[in-house]
């Protein structure tokens, strides 16, 4: 079976096509700068160069037109035919408490989808744009939803509810959601698998680190608590969001440099982080450059960075009464032995260390804590495509020939 994983931002569409019978990737591409000028398609066939096409891209309807041809296509292609597609998978931000799992995607889902728009005002839009634009251009191919959100729909209330009137829950929706859902259900399903155990008999923290960074609490296979919450701006301090602060300050730099909702909004999503304390970069890797040639404030942003990823470490671990396996994961997760190793430095108590040849090791899945360690810790690179593309295979197979 084949199967297009699709990922619809506001101005891009990533995609996949997948091979099932292998879980092999056959092609992979990025729309960028849909609606804008200079729009262009990059198509990397799994075998032969990529191929840059640059057009008029208007809309995300044009951009899945272009995606088609460019699968199809004699030369750069990887396919016959459009009908070779046997479904198609969609990453979707926010599926509130609608869905706790990937779900066949129906005209009732996509009532449930727009339902939550104001939950995900940024991201929810593009995805439905995308399963709107792949039913018009192949009707009839069975569509797949598969949430940000799903995987923490297991949170018991007393970890997804914030101390506000109960009525902000009931009538607004608010409560902590938590997102990168299919990032850690995807880590901590590998990480069980390289202990040789069943998911059912362990405790595992999964540190998604890259430009957003959460953390999850996965005990028994369920996610029991992360830490981004009603939106993913709460939690770790992030690339340029602040995390979680005393939402008293709010209120108070709104009155004192005269922001606008939309204005704080930009100051805590766009300004503020390792980007913010530094002032230097959203990027780790400038900031590590620039803490190595003695910058004070990049130094600052690396060690506070560090220290709120230990103090939830610190959190899950109590609330799971101990933990077997940590997991690092995304860019920085993956590709960071220095950043690994602050955090994890301090962590002996548990009865883990981390081993420091090990360690030295970027995008492998791998454990990095000395050998007979009571608690494992592993590198895994996360794939969350594969999870899309196996939840899409799972749910069309019965339906699909
Ligand atoms: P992601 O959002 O998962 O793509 O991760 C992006 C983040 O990973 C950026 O902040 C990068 O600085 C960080 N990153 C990627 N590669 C490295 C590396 N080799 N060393 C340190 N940070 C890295």
């Amino acid at each position: 079976m084949k199967i297009l994983v699709v990922n619809c931002g506001s101005s891009s569409i990533k995609y996949q096509l997948f091979d099932m019978t292998d879980e092999s990737v056959l092609a992979k591409g990025l729309v960028e700068r849909i609606g804008l000028a200079g729009s262009v398609l990059t198509h990397q066939p799994h075998d032969k160069d990529k191929v840059k096409l640059e057009a008029d891209i208007k809309n995300h309807s044009i951009g899945i037109k272009m995606v088609m041809e460019a699968l199809t296509d004699a030369q750069h292609g990887v396919i016959k035919s459009m009908e070779e597609i046997a479904a198609i998978g969609h990453r979707v931000v926010h599926a509130g408490e609608k869905f706790a799992d990937s779900v066949l995607i129906t005209p009732a889902v996509m009532d449930a989808l727009k339902e939550c728009i104001e939950l995900a005002p940024l991201h929810n839009p593009p995805n439905i744009m995308g399963i709107e634009a792949c039913s018009e251009i192949m009707p009839g191919v069975p569509q797949v939803g598969v949430f940000d959100t799903a995987f923490h729909q297991t949170m018991p209330k007393h970890a997804f509810l914030y101390g506000l009137p109960f009525e902000a829950y009931e009538k607004y929706g608010v409560r902590r959601y938590g997102f990168h859902g299919t990032s850690h259900k995807y880590v901590s399903q590998r990480a069980a698998e390289l202990m040789g155990e069943h998911m059912t008999n362990l405790r595992i923290i999964t540190c998604h680190l890259g430009n957003g960074a959460s953390i999850a609490a996965i005990k028994n296979g369920k996610s029991i608590d992360t830490s981004m919450g009603f939106t993913p701006l709460e939690g770790l301090v992030m690339g340029t969001r602040s995390g979680e602060i005393d939402p008293a300050i709010i209120p108070f730099l709104m009155k004192k440099e005269g922001l606008s909702p939309d204005q704080i909004d930009t100051y805590l999503n766009k300004k503020s982080g390792v980007l913010g304390i530094s002032g230097v970069s959203s990027d780790f890797r400038d900031i590590e450059d620039a803490a190595g040639q003695g910058n004070e404030r990049a130094q600052l942003a690396l060690d506070i960075f560090a220290y709120k990823v230990k103090k939830y470490i610190g959190g899950y671990v109590a609330v799971m009464g101990g933990v077997d396996a940590i997991v690092f994961t995304a860019g920085l997760g993956e590709n960071a032995p220095g950043m690994r190793d602050k955090i994890c430095n301090g962590l002996e108590y548990l009865g883990t260390r981390i081993d420091p040849v090990k360690n030295n090791i970027r995008g492998k899945a791998q454990e990095i804590s000395v050998d007979g360690a009571k608690v494992k810790i592993f590198v895994i690179p996360t794939n969350e495509e594969l999870v899309i593309a196996r939840d899409t295979e799972q749910i069309c197979k019965g339906i699909v020939s």
